[in-house]
C-alpha cells in the first residue's frame, strides 16, 4: 500500500511543488529581453514557470505567459463550484508572485490574435509594453480546449465575473429540478455526483454514448463509478445519444428529449453539455495554415516542435494538440518539461555556434485519474510498477479537500491562501 501512497503523492507533487521564494534583481528594459512567449497561462505555463526557479534560462532571455483571463482558472474544481458555494475566490488565483523576479518572466492580461514568424499580437496595446505587438525568440503556443458551462467560464476573464459565472450556475441549479447532463466524461461523472449529493430531491440524468464510461482506462473503473453514481440515485443510461433540438436548448423550459436508440423520452428543465472541447488552434493558423489535423488539433512533432519546418521554434502543448496522451493537467505540465528543455538545448546552440544537441522527445502519457464523486467518495486509477491500479476510496479520501487542493495551487503560485488574499 505505501507504494500507492508514494504514487498518488508523486502525482499530486506534480502539480503541487513547493512555493518559490521572492528574490529582488534589477531588471532590463522590456526590449533588452529575448522572449519565450508562451500563449495560454495553464498547466504548461506553470511548469515552464517552475522550471525556470530551478534552471534558469541564460542571462537575457525570460518567459512571457499571455492569458486572456486576469488569474488562473483552476478548473479541477469547477464541478463542484458550480454547485456549491463559498469557496468560489479559492479558485482563481493571480498570477502576480509566480516569478520572482522580471528577469525570470513576466504575466501579461491579454488576448492574442495573431502570430507571425516572430511576435504575437494582442486584441489591445498592453500598458507595460506601450505596444499591442510582443517580439519573441521561441513561441509556446498552449491554448487549451473551448469546453462549455459551468466548467468553462466563457467571456469571464476577471475573478469577479468569474466568481459571478459559478454563482449565476448554482441558482440556475437550484432552481431546476430535472436535469440532464449529456456526456459522461470525468467532468460530467463528478458534475452529476456533485449534483445529486448536494441536491437529492432532484431527478439527475446522464446519458452516455458509450456503452461504458472512460474508454482510455481500465472496465473496473467505470464499473466503479456507476456503482457510486448508482448508490447516490443518478439514473444512468448508456450507449445512447440524445438529439439536441435546433436552435439549442432553451433555458429553464420543461424539455423531451428523446434518445437515439431507444426513442425513450425523458423530461428535463436543465441540460448540459459535457461532450468534450473543441481545440483552440485557429489562431495558430495564422501562422501556418496546415498545421490543424482534421480534428481540428494542432500536429506536434514528439520534440513538441508544430509540425511545420519553417519554425522549429514554436511549439505547442496541452489540450490543443495532437498527440495520442490523454487530457489532463499533468499531461500539459509534462509538454512543458521537453519544451522547456528543447528550448534550452536550443538558445546553447544558438549562443555557442556549436550544433544543438540531440532534442528531447516525449514519451506517451499512461493514464491515470482522480475523480472527485461528491464530498465523501470517489475513483481512481494511478499507475504503479507501470500497471494500472483502482486506488480504494479511503486511500482516495485521505486527498480530499473542499476545495479539491486549490490551496495548494496559491501555495505554488507563491500566494497565501488567507481570507485577505483571496479576495485579490
Ligand atoms: C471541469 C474540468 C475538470 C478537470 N479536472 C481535471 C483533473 O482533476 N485533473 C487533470 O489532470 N485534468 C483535469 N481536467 C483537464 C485539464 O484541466 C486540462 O486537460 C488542462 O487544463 C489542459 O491544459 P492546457 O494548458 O492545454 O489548456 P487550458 O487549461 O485550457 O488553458 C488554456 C489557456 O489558454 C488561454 N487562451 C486561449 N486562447 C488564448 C488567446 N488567444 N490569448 C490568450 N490566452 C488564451 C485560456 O484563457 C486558458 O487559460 C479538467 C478539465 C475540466 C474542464
Amino acid at each position: 500500500m505505501s507504494n500507492v501512497c508514494s504514487a498518488l503523492k508523486l502525482w499530486l507533487s506534480t502539480f503541487f511543488p513547493s512555493a518559490p521564494e521572492i528574490v529582488a534583481v534589477e531588471p532590463m528594459h522590456h526590449s533588452e529581453y529575448k522572449n519565450i512567449v508562451v500563449i495560454g497561462g495553464a498547466w504548461c505555463a506553470m511548469r515552464l514557470a517552475q522550471a525556470v526557479r530551478t534552471t534558469p534560462l541564460p542571462k537575457g532571455y525570460r518567459l512571457i505567459i499571455i492569458d486572456k483571463n486576469s488569474h488562473f482558472h483552476y478548473q479541477f474544481a469547477f464541478p463542484r463550484a458550480s454547485v456549491l458555494d463559498g469557496f468560489e475566490n479559492e479558485l482563481f488565483i493571480p498570477y502576480t508572485k509566480l516569478f520572482r523576479s522580471a528577469n525570470e518572466g513576466v504575466v501579461v492580461t491579454g488576448t492574442v490574435t495573431e502570430i507571425t514568424p516572430t511576435s504575437v499580437k494582442l486584441s489591445t496595446v498592453i500598458h507595460e509594453f506601450q505596444s499591442d505587438t510582443i517580439p519573441y525568440q521561441y513561441l509556446v503556443y498552449a491554448t487549451g480546449t473551448q469546453q462549455t458551462s459551468p466548467c468553462y467560464l466563457a467571456g469571464a476573464n476577471t475573478k469577479a465575473s468569474g466568481i459571478a459565472y459559478l454563482k449565476a450556475y448554482q441558482r440556475k441549479l437550484a432552481d431546476a429540478s430535472k436535469i440532464v447532463i449529456i456526456g459522461g466524461g470525468a467532468v460530467g461523472i463528478e458534475l452529476a455526483a456533485e449534483i445529486k449529493e448536494h441536491f437529492p430531491e432532484k431527478e439527475v440524468t446522464l446519458v452516455h454514448s458509450r456503452e461504458r464510461y472512460l474508454l482510455r482506462y481500465a472496465p473496473k473503473l467505470s464499473q466503479r463509478v456507476y456503482e457510486i453514481l448508482d448508490n447516490i440515485g443518478v439514473r444512468q443510461i448508456l450507449g445512447e445519444r440524445v438529439s439536441v433540438p435546433e436552435g439549442g436548448f432553451v433555458e429553464g423550459k420543461m424539455t423531451t428529449l428523446k434518445l437515439s436508440k431507444s426513442g425513450q423520452e425523458i423530461e428535463s428543465d436543465l441540460q448540459i453539455m459535457c461532450v468534450g472541447g473543441k481545440a483552440n488552434s485557429a489562431l495558430l493558423t495564422t501562422l501556418s495554415p496546415t498545421i490543424v489535423d482534421k480534428c481540428g488539433r494542432v500536429k506536434v512533432k514528439p520534440t513538441m516542435q508544430i509540425e511545420d519546418d519553417r519554425y522549429p521554434n514554436v511549439f505547442a502543448a496541452g489540450d490543443v494538440t495532437n498527440t495520442e496522451d490523454p487530457n489532463s493537467g499533468g499531461v500539459a505540465w509534462k509538454h512543458g518539461d521537453v519544451i522547456y528543455q528543447n528550448i534550452l538545448k536550443m538558445i546553447a546552440a544558438k549562443e555557442s555556434g556549436a550544433p544543438t544537441t540531440p532534442l528531447t522527445n516525449h514519451v506517451i502519457v499512461i493514464p491515470q485519474i482522480i475523480l472527485y464523486l461528491g464530498l465523501y467518495q470517489g475513483a481512481a486509477q494511478m499507475v504503479v510498477f507501470g500497471r494500472p491500479i483502482l486506488l480504494p476510496n479511503f486511500l482516495i479520501k485521505r486527498f480530499f479537500t473542499r476545495n479539491v487542493g486549490a490551496d495548494r495551487i496559491w501555495a505554488w503560485m507563491n500566494q497565501t491562501m488567507d481570507p485577505a488574499s483571496v479576495q485579490l
